[in-house]
């Protein structure tokens, strides 16, 4: 009777609240996940770094790319999980980000983690620190996604997550700026950092949700230099 019971509760609960899947909008089963199996293998993860300048894969996270005419070091590695031509993970981005479908978090977290665990990367000893947003983006989303995935990664490598930079300036939206040129104007200046006593000398596990023009990763690495960072890596979900 009590199984009886259940079986209707079950039928009821999906009658109302059915699993579907977020991309292909199958019915998922038995499913925990927000979206189902097939599209979650669909997935394609990177297996190294990048350089941010010209985001060429970089061997054995050497720190010399060959773009330009002389071969130079950049300031930071550019880590990114997937790519955003990946219309799986994007449309999955875009709930995360634009539709503030928290729960996501997980998902693209184990995510992260898998890709950091293909590339090897040794990140023992370094700090977390996501990309803050604006005090409006935050108002109308409710979270900053990537403090969000941020806490998950540093939670699962046991690192310490601090929110060591603050946004001053509320920004134009990126994607509506005409050119990259534009993009940096927009964002220079708009970080502070919390305090520089807990910058200086760290490695810096630097985490946003996409890398498209570089322009905001490129201003928050400048001003962790400028207080003393050490060596950065800018993890992402995807790159542009
Ligand atoms: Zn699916
Ligand atoms: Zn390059």
């Amino acid at each position: 009777m009590i199984l009886f019971l259940i079986k209707i509760k079950n039928l009821v609960f999906d009658v109302l609240f059915p699993l579907i899947c977020l991309d292909c909008q199958k019915y998922i089963a038995n499913g925990e996940n927000p979206i189902c199996n097939q599209c979650f293998s669909l997935i394609k993860l990177n297996t190294s770094l990048f350089c941010p300048v010209c985001r060429a894969r970089l061997a054995d996270n050497k720190k010399i790319c060959n773009h330009g005419k002389k071969n130079q070091p950049f300031s930071y590695l550019l880590a990114a999980a997937g790519n955003y031509d990946d219309p799986i993970l994007r449309n999955l981005i875009h709930y995360f980000k634009y539709e503030s479908f928290e729960n996501l978090s997980p998902l693209l977290g184990e995510l992260t983690i898998k890709y950091i665990e293909n590339c090897k990367l040794k990140i023992e000893n370094y700090i977390v620190i996501p990309v803050p947003l604006s005090s409006r983006s935050l108002r109308r989303r409710g979270f900053n996604q990537s403090k969000s995935l941020a806490e998950f990664i540093a939670a699962n490598f046991n690192l310490t997550m601090i929110n060591g930079l603050k946004r001053t300036k509320n920004t134009l939206p990126q994607a509506k700026l005409k050119d990259n040129e534009e993009r940096a104007k927009n964002v220079k200046n708009c970080f502070t950092v919390q305090n520089a006593e807990n910058i200086k000398n760290k490695n810096i596990l630097l985490v946003d949700d996409v890398f498209t023009s570089g322009a905001t990763m490129n201003e928050a690495v400048r001003i962790l230099k400028e207080n003393g960072a050490r060596r950065i890596i800018a993890l992402v979900l995807a790159k542009a």
